[in-house]
């Protein structure tokens, strides 16, 4: 493990942003986890990767950050904690700028690698099944339907917003995709398995580790074959589905009911064939607040 950027805090320890490299020549991966201090599922994937790497031979290198928001992740904060900041709204960084800039600067220049991925979670009130998001065509839509992951997302200019970390490594001309899996603050370990293996697959692609299967793709989507369900109302969400789960048009998603007493105030179905892909977690939800997301599955 090598420390590749330190910055003192004010009080506590020493922010410290940590890197664990395997193996040496290309092709070169970098992965990074934990930007969002409370997304927790891919820190615990990308240490399962870490605990394969040690007892294999990688032909190329593989760079690992587990944890970027150490800060965060103490305190159950997906941003920087002294000043509220995203770190990922902070690149490409600077190294004389404010926390987050340093933080960015840093790692920007701790991942210069030919394939990079980012792994993300959902907020505390949803949760994703571990997906892969893809621009619409390009090397990297191969790179994501390699890992094998439930859900390969299309998506059209997704995080090229230079101030984002995918848009920095893009612009540096890497290959650079988006794991979103699990939910934040919390540990999914079945989801980390899923992210795992994924990653062990992109590396099999790459030939860096012997070949290796991925969870399986279930759905291969654009933007307009998620179905999108979000809340008419506020109420009380209730889920008849979990993520993962197959469902056929008309499945019975979940209902919404009132808060006090419980009466029914309505329903979601499922419009078409296809698989559970973000679930609302927490139940208490305002009108127009995202409930469920079903990648559409051809029949
Ligand atoms: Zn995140």
């Amino acid at each position: 493990m090598t420390v590749v950027f330190r910055m003192e805090a004010p009080y506590r320890g020493a922010y410290e942003l940590h890197r664990l490299s395997f193996g040496s020549g290309s092709p070169s991966v970098a992965i990074v986890a934990g930007m969002h201090g409370y997304e927790l599922t891919g820190l615990h994937a990308v240490n399962m990767l870490a605990t394969a790497l040690r007892v294999s031979r990688p032909k190329g290198t593989v760079h690992l950050l587990p944890l970027v928001n150490t800060f965060g992740a103490d305190e159950n904060q997906k941003r920087w904690p002294f000043d509220d900041q995203d770190i990922n709204h902070a690149f490409p960084g600077d190294p004389a700028g404010t926390a987050v800039q340093r933080i960015a600067h840093a790692l920007l220049e701790a991942t210069h690698a030919d394939v990079c991925v980012d792994v993300h979670s959902g907020a505390p009130h949803v949760r994703e099944l571990p997906h892969v998001r893809v621009p619409m065509g390009g090397e990297e839509v191969e790179l994501g339907r390699k890992m094998g992951l439930p859900v390969v997302w299309r998506r059209p200019g997704d995080r090229l917003d230079a101030t984002g970390l995918v848009g920095a490594w893009r612009q540096a001309g890497h290959k650079a995709v988006v794991i979103e899996g699990g939910r934040g603050g919390t540990l999914d370990t079945q989801h980390s398995e899923l992210i795992a293996r994924g990653l062990g697959a992109l590396l099999g692609h790459l030939h860096i580790l012997p070949a290796m299967p991925g969870p399986g793709v279930l759905a291969d989507v654009t933007h307009s074959e998620v179905e999108t369900h979000r809340a008419p109302f506020g109420g009380f969400f209730v889920p008849e589905v979990k993520v993962g789960q197959r469902v056929q048009a008309g499945h019975l998603l979940g209902y919404l009911q009132a808060p006090i007493g419980g009466d029914r105030l309505g329903e979601l179905r499922a419009e078409r064939p296809g698989v559970v892909m973000t679930l609302r977690a927490y139940p208490m939800v305002h009108a127009s607040e995202l409930l469920v997301r079903v990648a559409g599955i051809p029949q």
